[in-house]
């Protein structure tokens, strides 16, 4: 049977998508060849990528808007550095960071390398347990840059503030989970690893009309500019990786796209977040406001009890609870394709902790 894979990224994937993603590993549309031994230049790939594309542009409502959606490589790790070179002004580059959590750090670290970074607002102070709140966007920054999903420390910005620059927001861990204005963005960028596909593309969508205003040279590869005048495939992509990416946004869209999903994603989240705040032996990491519907993330009050709860969960079959190795304690990643009935197996674990201690 199926584990229930709470799994943080790489992560749960959906079934079928799986299932026909194996399918053209052995035999791609008929052809007697592999998807992964065509060229990526062939007729049939091609449909793949523009599929994706706009899959993704129609999902997030940034259809004929004058966005452009992107596969490329790096992670969204690279993006960290490919935000700044393709936004930051050459003489006197600004920009506004919020600093929400490890990615945010790691985001920050590497614009530093372009400009003046201005740390709007942080979480540092209570070990990025909580979203800060009243904070001002000075006016002459070229960027202001968020992380919408901290998957380490399992916060989550409800809102985003009013900005009338350009708004970056890394949405690795929850894109396509909830409904947003998505045009308010101007960058969106995300590792295929959460809720697209497996790891080894990063899906970028930027507002055409932002780019090419910095004064620098970019490298071509690093340049956004080049990715869309490509159509993504300046050069090879990771065909797999985008495949699978766009077999699960078209089942997100059969399931009535992101509309559907939150609401199965709310319900999810409600369902463990009550047995967290009910059961006496466990206690939530985040300030209740801030928390995550993608990453939950919760410790035993009594340490010692650690043994105990791992065999309960493990003996039920539950995969990729334990917390990130920065924070510890437990981390439940709820992502698109986890099924309800998986977080109900681990509320059943929690309770089962609870009836074993009474016993003793
Ligand atoms: N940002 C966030 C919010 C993440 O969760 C992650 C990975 N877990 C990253 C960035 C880095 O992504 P990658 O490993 O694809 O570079």
């Amino acid at each position: 049977m199926k584990k229930h894979n709470f799994s943080a990224g790489p992560c749960i994937l959906p079934q079928e998508v799986l299932q026909q993603a194996a399918n053209a590993v052995i035999n791609f549309d008929g052809l007697d060849l592999s998807l992964i031994e065509i060229s990526h230049r062939s007729e049939n790939f091609v449909r793949v990528i523009e599929k994706a594309r706009s899959l993704a542009l129609e999902l997030l409502g940034l259809e004929n808007k004058g966005y452009s959606a992107l596969f490329l490589h790096g992670g969204a790790s690279s993006e960290f550095l490919l935000t700044p070179y393709n936004l930051m002004k050459k003489d006197g580059g600004k920009a506004a960071y919020m600093n929400t959590g490890t990615w945010s750090a790691k985001a920050i670290k590497e614009a530093k390398l372009f400009g003046d970074i201005n740390i709007v607002a942080s979480s540092e102070d209570k070990n990025f347990s909580y979203i800060p709140k009243d904070f001002t966007i000075p006016e002459n920054v070229n960027y202001f840059h968020c992380t919408s999903n901290n998957t380490i420390s399992g916060t989550q910005m409800k809102n985003f503030p009013e900005f009338d620059g350009l708004t970056v927001c890394d949405m690795s861990s929850d894109i396509f989970s909830r409904q947003l204005d998505f045009s308010k963005f101007d960058i969106i960028y995300a590792g295929a690893q959460k809720n697209m596909g497996p790891s080894g593309t990063t899906l970028v969508i930027v507002k055409n009309e932002i780019l090419g205003k910095t004064g620098r040279n970019i490298p071509s590869i690093l340049d956004y500019q080049v990715h869309i005048a490509k159509e993504s495939m300046f050069n090879t992509p990771a065909v797999f990786p985008i495949y699978v990416s766009m077999l699960t946004l078209q089942w997100l869209k059969d399931l009535g796209g992101i509309k559907a999903i939150e609401k199965i994603n709310n319900a999810k989240a409600e369902l463990l977040y009550t047995e967290i705040d009910r059961n006496p032996l466990f206690k939530g990491n985040t300030a209740k406001e801030d928390r995550s519907i993608m990453n939950a993330t919760f410790t035993l009050i009594d340490e010692s009890l650690k043994n105990t709860f791992d065999s309960i969960w493990e003996k039920l079959g539950i995969n990729g609870l334990h917390g990130h190795r920065s924070v510890g304690g437990y981390r439940a990643s709820m992502y698109n394709a986890l099924p309800i009935e998986s977080v109900q197996v681990l509320v059943d674990a929690m309770q089962e902790l609870e009836t074993t201690i009474s016993k003793k």
